[in-house]
């Protein structure tokens, strides 16, 4: 993937989006700890005012969450650097599922960072906007799909990498199924009254199967929510 387009002027527009708001955005994620490089140059260069509507777009490069419609938002910068930085720890990955498109902008990320993305979105009219986007920023090594992720993607399975934006009360057990062996999976859980980010970690092949978890830190974020709308 190659994010010429994605940082063509012409795309880019002016004013808020110029590369020094980019930067500020940057500086702020590493102040929060941020730590991958890698991470912080995707959030830098891709354009997330085309995610969010043009109402909003002078907010784009906030370090915050902002709603999208239907309810829903699209992640703070610093929790997608946060999660995909999780995700990526141990090493690149080659296929990641993300569970809740909303916006497309944390596939977008994901996008630039892994071989190829499947992305699973329960609401049509959001799964179709971030489609849109997402083709005209020219993101060719992602698939999506109007579904209820908590299924998962059988017939890409398995993946190295499941990343959720939306909290479950429980692991959802088809989504561990599809995990690859020494696969992990970042995801906020609801623990009633409060929701924490988990990354759980399949066993390497030849070890005996399990999976290891660590709490990562506490989060919020929207239900994930059964069945299509
Ligand atoms: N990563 C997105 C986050 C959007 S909020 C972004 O930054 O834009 C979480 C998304 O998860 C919402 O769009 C919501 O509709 C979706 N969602 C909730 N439950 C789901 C489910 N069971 N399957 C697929 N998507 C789900």
């Amino acid at each position: 993937m190659s994010l010429a387009r994605a940082c063509d002027p012409a795309v880019l527009g002016r004013g808020m989006t110029s590369s020094r708001t980019r930067e500020r955005l940057a500086q702020r994620l590493l102040a929060a700890g941020l730590r991958d490089d890698a991470v912080i140059d995707v959030l830098r260069q891709l354009p997330r005012h085309l995610f969010i509507d043009e109402a909003l777009a002078s907010r784009a490069y906030e370090d915050s969450s902002l709603p999208i419609g239907w309810g829903q938002t699209i992640s703070q910068p610093y929790m997608v650097a946060r999660m995909t930085q999780a995700l990526l720890e141990a090493g690149p990955l080659q296929t990641v599922l993300e569970i809740g498109t909303g916006s497309g902008y944390q596939t977008a990320v994901l996008a630039a960072l892994a071989r190829r993305v499947y992305s699973v979105e329960r609401i049509g009219a959001l799964q179709a906007r971030a489609e849109q986007r997402l083709r005209a920023l020219r993101q060719r090594n992602v698939r999506l799909r109007h579904g209820d992720g908590h299924a998962g993607w059988c017939e890409y399975a398995p993946f190295d990498g499941i990343l959720v934006t939306a909290a479950a009360s429980g692991i959802p057990r088809q989504l561990a199924e599809q995990l690859a062996p020494g696969g992990r999976m970042v995801l906020p859980l609801d623990l009633g009254r409060a929701q924490v980010l988990v990354r759980l970690t399949k066993s390497p092949a030849g070890r005996r199967p399990g999976y290891r978890h660590e709490l990562l830190e506490p989060v919020t974020f929207v239900p994930l929510l059964g069945g299509i709308a």
